[in-house]
């Protein structure tokens, strides 16, 4: 089952205050576009994107790496029509069309669409009216509306692609938006429920409050991993990614690099998924003296899938020898390269167990590790 994404960024609408359509404004350090982008491609196989022919310099100066980038239509039914088109080529069995200006779309909403898409030609997120609804003339109420069965409609709206497609091309008068499009084509939409925190950015109070929402959906986690190899006949070992020479080797299936290893468990544990044995069983010869690099960026790679980034890493190796302090910079080094994290937010520190026990007494080395994982 092939889900795209088709994200609509080609307007033009500045009612959001400042220079730049409001999608290409900066939110948290990122523009609106890029986190609406980020929130689709989770649950997406193929990411298209629609904008406006000026916007491709903008498109430039961002990290974005849609697989598709579409110039939009002079309304938002080209625009769509246009996306829809360019995705033809990978024949998804289904599309979401989102709003490049809804960046804050909660994975629930998006999953809660993809479900009901295997039971509707169409589904889209909505939540009921519950305000009083009134029609006004000037500064006067003239009436007022009864809101029962009345919704204010959301994005992602997703459609089996060869039928949203067929009631685009079929299609030559404006539509409210792509529900509307669907249902005059015959299609069923179902409603499935929406979120408060899934607003369009359309006023700067609009912008004000994602901000507000963003700084109080950080999700922040913490993570702790424990590791012990013993020494055997060798030369060095390795210890958080550096070369270290020493009268014994530390045994283990992989590189038994015993830092690494409590790191990489750390960062599984703060998502809840599992162990290094888990992930890489030591009973699959694939991964016999493996360098354990690979086994931290998969755990870093993971993080990411889930919407979390590493911040900070906090490690302790336990021995007598060897010595760590010389390499202690390296080791800081090495983390940061294979995480792509800035060296200050690594820690690497080390202690004896003061001759007890069995770091005391030489017989390997032992390590634990913190990380915590926050919002990507
Ligand atoms: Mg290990």
């Amino acid at each position: 089952m092939t889900t795209a994404a088709l994200i609509v960024a080609a307007g033009r609408g500045r009612r959001a205050g400042g220079d730049l359509p409001k999608q290409w404004q900066d939110l948290a350090g990122k523009t609106v576009l890029h986190h609406s982008v980020e929130a689709m491609s989770r649950h997406c196989d193929i990411v298209a994107i629609v904008i406006h022919p000026d916007d491709q310099d903008l498109l430039a100066t961002t990290e974005l790496t849609p697989d598709i980038i579409v110039h939009g239509g002079a309304t938002r039914d080209a625009s769509v029509r246009a996306g829809l088109e360019a995705l033809q080529t990978h024949a998804p069995q289904h599309v979401l069309i989102h709003d490049g200006a809804r960046p804050l779309v909660p994975a629930e909403v998006v999953q809660a669409v993809k479900d009901a898409l295997q039971t509707h030609k169409g589904a889209a997120p909505a939540l009921p009216v519950t305000d009083a609804l009134w029609t006004g003339k000037g500064d006067l109420v003239t009436g007022v509306q009864d809101r029962d069965g009345l919704y204010r409609a959301q994005t992602p709206q997703g459609f089996h692609f060869d039928a949203i497609l067929a009631a685009h091309a079929n299609r030559d008068t404006p539509a409210a938006d792509d529900v509307q499009v669907a249902r005059d084509a015959g299609l069923d939409v179902a409603i499935v429920q929406g979120h408060e925190d899934n607003i369009k950015i359309t006023s700067p109070g609009d912008h004000a409050r994602a901000e507000q929402i963003m700084r109080s959906a950080m999700d922040i986690r913490l993570g702790n991993g424990f590791d012990v190899h013993k020494f055997g006949p060798g030369d060095h070992v390795w210890l958080c990614g550096v070369k270290v020479a020493h009268n014994h080797a530390l045994v283990g299936h992989s590189d038994a690099d015993v830092g690494m290893h409590a790191v990489t468990d750390a960062i599984y544990g703060a998502l809840g998924q599992g162990d290094i044995g888990q992930h890489f069983p030591p009973s699959d010869p694939q991964w016999k003296g493996a360098e354990s690099h690979i086994f931290l960026r998969h755990a870093v790679a993971l993080a990411g899938a889930h919407g979390l980034k590493v911040s900070n890493v906090d490690c302790t190796l336990i021995c007598e020898f060897p010595k760590i302090g010389p390499h202690q910079g390296a080791m800081k080094d090495a983390l940061a390269d294979i995480m792509g994290l800035p060296a200050d937010r690594i820690s690497v520190k080390a202690t004896t167990s003061e001759t007890l026990g069995f770091t005391g007494r030489g017989e390997g080395i032992a390590s634990l590790a913190t990380v915590t994982l926050v919002s990507a």
